[in-house]
């Protein structure tokens, strides 16, 4: 059998976690087996989709990698094929004109709810042969089986059986002429010859239906896979308020998309006790049947500490190219400084994210204003002269201005002047990246470069002789 699975978005909003976590697994399901992955943009709610979303979807897809090998098919662009299958099948029986007008369904479903019974449509129209001229408005309804279940043998969940007496017969067609959702689903499911459908389990519902629609046609019942919920690390429904937003938002906040798909491929699947997958790893040993059916919660902890692994373990040129983006995001030239993935390893061990990098690198292509007040009040002493002229001196003389040429300034300084390292290292680190905090002073002296690391030694040892002046 030739295995095929397809995302089918709706784009009413941007590409969610949880969107972005069934696309991956339709996407590694369809890689692992050889198989197809077709994406499909379910946009028959005129009123909700927006080109905007279907933009965002595209970017969440794209940044994720996660490509396609047919489509993106668009259900507005299939209205034709959907009606043509349903005035066959009107032909055919399998579907009905039904008249009843808004105002009977409306006073059926008062009844059903006042006898306590769940409102459904009653049928009325199923058999009648009350006469009705060629333009009196109408909806067109399946004509769903009266007795006997639906099962299915969900992958994950294993069988599900609906009895057809909680099914009533779905409208396909509405008034307006316009095929509704649960059909337009089914008919692509056929044409694409989607082998397996997995989804979220919000869908639960609707495949029942979709199976006996799929059965009166004649076309082939594809396997389903449903797809637990993600919870928010409060065991509540996954929200904006958890920072739950559109894949781009993590793109935005510094994620790598390897960090971001190895969460969520762990966020309800497993493989033994590994925590760390590469994208191979994951289409070689995803399964359907190691997804868990319980519902899996967000945490962002967890997702921070992959992210600090694949900045770190990634080829820093590969992880540069990313934060050349956040670098821009911050108007931070980089033109006149190091190259970024000299960045990526001076500052990956100390950094979660991308845009902590992009925020904490701009000492090494722009001079500051200001040394942090806090740090200058510590290290920019009076005390600190003396180091900072011999250091200075010895950082001048660098004829080949290597980190170990640097190191070894630094450190014959402290040699001579009988102190420690720190003695040195602390107020050299303050005059040239304007904190208390950075990578290790020779290589970040390094990166900065030479006549930067002077002038600002220079523009330190005034701030000290203005301090001296004023004691
Ligand atoms: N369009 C549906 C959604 O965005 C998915 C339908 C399906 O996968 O069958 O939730």
């Amino acid at each position: 059998m030739k295995i095929k699975t397809r995302f089918a978005p709706s784009p009413t909003g941007y590409l969610h976690v949880g969107g972005a976590r069934t696309a991956l697994y339709s996407w590694l399901f369809a890689r692992h087996m050889g198989g197809e992955f077709v994406l499909r943009i379910e946009d028959t709610d005129l009123e909700r989709s927006t080109q905007e979303a279907i933009d965002a979807i595209m970017d969440g897809m794209n940044w994720l990698n996660l490509d396609w090998d047919e489509g993106p098919y668009y259900q507005t662009k299939r209205f034709d094929r959907y009606n043509a299958v349903i005035d066959q099948m009107l032909v055919n029986d399998t579907a009905y004109k039904c008249y009843c007008s808004k105002e009977r369904l409306e006073a059926l479903r008062e009844q059903q709810m006042a006898d306590g019974e769940k409102p459904r449509y009653d049928g009325h129209c199923r058999d009648s042969h009350e006469h009705h001229s060629h333009d009196e408005p109408h909806v067109v309804r399946f004509r769903n089986p009266q007795g006997g279940s639906v099962i299915f043998n969900d992958l994950i969940r294993g069988p599900i059986e609906f009895s057809n007496l909680e099914l009533d017969d779905l409208i396909i067609r509405r008034t307006d002429g316009a095929p509704t959702y649960n059909f337009c689903v089914v008919i692509d499911d056929w044409d694409m010859e989607i082998s397996h459908v997995i989804r979220g389990e919000d869908h639960i519902n609707n495949t029942p239906r979709q199976i006996n629609i799929l059965k009166a046609l004649g076309a082939p019942v594809p396997e389903y896979a449903h797809v637990s919920m993600i919870l928010g690390d409060d065991g509540k429904k996954l929200s904006k308020r958890h920072g739950a937003v559109g894949v781009m938002q993590y793109r935005d906040d510094g994620y790598l998309p390897e960090a971001l798909l190895n969460y969520l491929v762990r966020l309800g699947w497993s493989h033994g006790d590994q925590e760390i997958f590469s994208i191979d790893e994951m289409k070689e040993f995803f399964s359907l049947d190691a997804i868990n059916k319980s519902a899996s919660a967000f945490n962002t902890e967890k997702l921070q500490w992959l992210n600090h692994h694949y900045i770190n373990n990634m080829p820093a040129e590969y992880v540069a190219t990313y934060l050349l983006w956040h670098v821009e995001q911050l108007g931070i030239e980089t033109r006149n400084g190091p190259q970024l993935f000299e960045i990526v390893k001076l500052l990956g061990e100390r950094c979660k994210t991308l845009k902590e990098m992009a925020q904490s690198c701009r000492y090494f292509y722009e001079d500051f204003a200001e040394f942090d007040a806090d740090a200058a009040k510590k290290h920019l002493r009076p005390v600190a002269r003396q180091p900072l002229e011999a250091v200075r001196a010895k950082l001048a003389a660098i004829t080949d201005w290597t980190a170990e040429n640097v190191h070894d300034a630094i450190q014959g300084t402290a040699d001579e002047l009988g102190v420690g390292m720190g003695k040195v290292g602390m107020p050299l680190r303050v005059a040239v990246t304007g904190a208390g905090q950075s990578p290790g002073m020779d290589v970040t002296v390094h990166a900065i470069g030479q006549s930067r690391t002077l002038s600002r030694i220079d523009k330190a040892l005034s701030f000290i002789a203005e301090r001296e002046a004023q004691q």
